[in-house]
């Protein structure tokens, strides 16, 4: 019988659990709401309880499981598989996750940073193949990344070697939180885009279908931007051309640095699919050197929302299932 990894990824909001075979097959995925109100030892306990229900309801045994991968927010302490903080989430400060999830289950555990298991996830079973060198780039509230280089995430040095919305776009450009100027995620980010199609309506006075969005609900996100560049507002299709080309800035970048197989796009705005693709591709090749035509493959994620947990069970799997 084939042997499964468990995946466990602990967001704000939900719990997701998946297994993976070793076919790479992803499965049985549900969620469980994470109990804020109940400190660190109430979202450990539906952990191991999810874990536990994912394990009955397929027929599982501890014998059957390599392991358990968990995905968590950061910042997290990998070497001793501790979450430092969880700013959603009371209580969750200084735990040691990883023991305490193994300890449960009678299972070995593994921590991940959430962003890295979702590149990982897309890695192994979506756009990636399980092959080469990936990027991924998930663009919500800020620009994610997560690295996969020769199978294996990369981590760097000092556990922050894939801060890539953090890369310098624009040297005397917008502040970022981090402290630095003109940040890609300052530039790309679905937040930012939106905030941009605002200001130029409200402060510039330019005019726009948007106008009415933003009286019927208040604000405007990045779906109602790509809408409305589909049928034809202009402030939108600028708008919408400008976080394209930062995108396309910060991909040639990554080229240039990684030379990876693919640079994956995913979050909210991948969403719009072709209409991020034809964009960010038609300035990535504009951008690019001459000195060799694009090698790497620009595409938009595959798994979606699964993406951290399955990448979660991944992880697990390289650590606990690869090497036997
Ligand atoms: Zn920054």
């Amino acid at each position: 019988m084939s042997k499964y990894c468990i995946g466990v990824d602990l967001g704000g909001t939900f719990i997701k659990f998946a297994l993976l075979d070793e076919d790479r097959r992803a499965s049985g995925t549900f969620q469980l709401p994470t109990p804020a109100g109940r400190g660190s030892a109430g979202v450990v306990e539906q952990m191991v309880r999810g874990a536990r229900k994912l394990m009955g309801d397929h027929g599982l045994r501890a014998a059957d499981v390599h392991g358990v991968g968990i995905g968590a927010p950061g910042p997290l302490d990998l070497d001793n598989g501790v979450v430092i903080a969880m700013p959603n989430v009371p209580g969750m400060e200084n735990v040691p996750l990883r023991n305490l999830v193994s300890d449960g289950l009678h299972l070995p555990a593994v921590l991940e940073n959430d962003a890295n298991a979702a590149a990982y996830g897309e890695y192994l079973c979506g756009v990636g193949g399980g092959r080469g060198d990936m990027v991924m780039l998930t663009l919500g509230t800020g620009v994610g990344s997560g690295i996969v280089l020769n199978g294996r995430i990369h981590h760097g040095s000092h556990g922050i070697g894939a801060e890539l919305g953090h890369m310098i776009v624009e040297p005397s450009g917008e502040k970022c939180g981090c402290g630095q100027q003109g940040c890609l995620e300052r530039y790309c980010s679905a937040t930012y885009i939106a905030r941009l199609a605002r200001r130029m309506i409200e402060k510039d006075g330019r005019a726009s279908s948007l106008q009415s969005v933003l009286d019927a609900k208040g604000d405007i996100d990045a779906k109602d931007i790509s809408d409305a560049c589909r049928d034809g507002d202009e402030l939108a299709a600028y708008v919408w051309d400008n976080g394209a080309y930062y995108l396309a800035l910060g991909c040639v970048n990554i080229c240039r640095i990684f030379d990876p197989d693919e640079i994956v796009l995913a979050g909210g705005m991948a969403r719009a699919g072709d209409e991020l693709m034809e964009p960010v591709t038609r300035h990535f090749r504009r951008l690019h050197w001459k000195l060799t035509e694009p090698k790497t493959r620009l595409a938009i994620a595959a798994l979606g929302s699964d993406a951290g947990v399955v990448g979660a069970a991944g992880v697990a799997w390289q650590k606990f299932a690869q090497k036997r």
